[in-house]
């Protein structure tokens, strides 16, 4: 079944380049096991000529693909046609810019922005990917989904699985979930299985099951939900004025979204829509920290498509005999075999990229800087300003560069990790409730 001929599935190794049109689900290459990449026919598809063309759908909002701010920029995803396109009002994110936090990295007035994803509808970055994803399974007649999560995917799938008809199961590491996430995938009704083990046991599980029960596969290792995260670059583009950032930074998980950027804007170049690629640096925690550990360390590039497997297969062979598991406050990146790891490293390739790891303590520092100064954000969200600040002190980013961090979950998902810094005097920037007699005139002295 062919749904269009503008865009068909392409396996991202070289040797292989096997090529599938867009009405099957596959999620990886059956020829060799590789990552596929959605691929478009650009001269049949009607792209503008510059990008500020976007910005005249605003003016047609009525029409909720024009609202939604993932298709608004429809030509740039063109996988399927409009009547398969879901949508729940995704993409209504801020670019903010914030001089204080700004000032907390030793940069520039002016020249700091955070793009907050938080505003999805269900509080995180993942929805730009749902609603592509499922409008690739409305395309191929699913009916039931799954997802393996660490919180923000469980989230998004339960609530547009069940906008559009689908039933959905989601797979989450026991006790490795935060709260706020946990209580969303429930309250928006989808089956959640709780396995004893962590995000990585979560992600081999879900795939298996999906393979032998033909469920529809939602984890970021699908092609289609990256074409949704690919937005979030052409929306940070829209609030500079059409323009792109010097640096995007965005936090290193399961690598879906430094990936998805990447494409983004290679094809935004190959286009002729943008004339330069930003550099992006991607942040890992220090508890889970395999991107940095085998680009920094170990030298593994992208190499055009002929990634020295042998590298990550003694890394992740060494992770075993240690019996290692990820450890971070940042549950959203607590992950150390990320499914997109060659994608991301084609980003870094793209993007002339650079990978640090930041520290919990560094994380919970910058989350509440964030907090104090902009729209707050979960734990994951703030190692770009962890990063950020590491990349300023080591002069790899300049203080007038334009920079532009991708805050990617709403406060509110991870509550214990934050009250927990504040309560319990974690850091230098603790803020805990002080506890009062009922008697006015005590309660005046406290007041500063
Ligand atoms: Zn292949």
């Amino acid at each position: 079944m062919s749904a269009n001929n503008t865009a068909f599935q392409k396996c991202i190794n070289p040797d292989c380049g096997a090529e599938f049109d867009c009405g099957q689900a596959l999620f990886k290459c059956p020829t060799c096991g590789e990552l596929l990449d959605a691929r478009y026919n650009w001269d049949k598809i009607e792209v503008p000529d510059k990008l500020n063309n976007f910005a005249k759908r605003w003016a047609k909002r009525s029409n909720p693909l024009n609202f939604s701010g993932v298709w608004r920029f429809r030509q740039l995803l063109n996988f399927c046609d409009d009547k398969y396109k879901v949508t729940i009002g995704e993409g209504q994110t801020i670019l903010q810019q914030n001089d204080a936090v700004a000032e907390y990295v030793d940069m520039w007035k002016g020249h700091l922005y955070l793009q907050y994803e938080g505003l999805n509808p269900s509080g995180s970055f993942k929805d730009n990917g749902m609603s592509a994803a499922f409008s690739h399974a409305k395309m191929v007649g699913a009916t039931s989904s799954a997802c393996a999560s660490t919180g923000n995917t469980s989230a998004s799938v339960a609530l547009y699985a069940h906008t559009c008809g689908l039933k959905a199961t989601v797979f989450i590491g026991s006790g490795r979930i935060a709260f706020g996430k946990l209580s969303q995938g429930i309250d928006y009704g989808a089956q959640t299985i709780q396995i004893r083990g962590d995000f990585d046991d979560c992600m081999r599980q879900v795939q298996d099951v999906c393979t032998k029960l033909g469920l529809y596969l939602l984890n970021s290792l699908n092609p289609f939900r990256l074409e949704g995260q690919k937005t979030i670059m052409y929306r940070i583009i829209e609030g500079l004025g059409w323009d792109v950032p010097d640096w995007i930074i965005v936090p290193g998980g399961n690598l879906g979204n430094s990936s998805a950027f990447g494409k983004a804007f290679y094809e935004l170049k190959q286009l002729g829509l943008i004339e330069r690629i930003p550099r992006m640096a991607i942040i890992n925690a220090t508890g889970a920290d395999t991107l940095t550990d085998l680009v920094n360390n170990k030298k593994l590039t992208w190499n055009n498509g002929k990634v020295n497997q042998e590298i990550i297969d003694n890394y992740y062979n060494d992770l075993t005999a240690r019996n290692f598991s990820p450890h971070t406050c940042a549950s959203a990146i607590e992950i150390s075999r990320p499914v997109n790891l060659k994608k991301c490293l084609r980003a870094i390739d793209i993007c002339n990229g650079v990978v640090r790891a930041v520290t919990d303590e560094e994380i919970l520092d910058a989350k509440a800087i964030i907090g104090r100064h902009g729209l707050g954000c979960e734990p994951a969200s703030a190692a770009t300003i962890a990063g950020l600040k590491h990349l300023r002190a080591e002069g790899v980013i300049e203080a007038d560069a334009r920079v532009a961090c991708v805050l990617t979950g709403h406060p509110l998902k991870d509550p214990n990790v934050t009250v927990n810094y504040h309560k319990e005097k974690q850091g230098k920037f603790s803020n805990p409730p002080v506890e009062a007699p009922n008697d006015i005139d005590e309660i005046i002295k406290l007041i500063k």
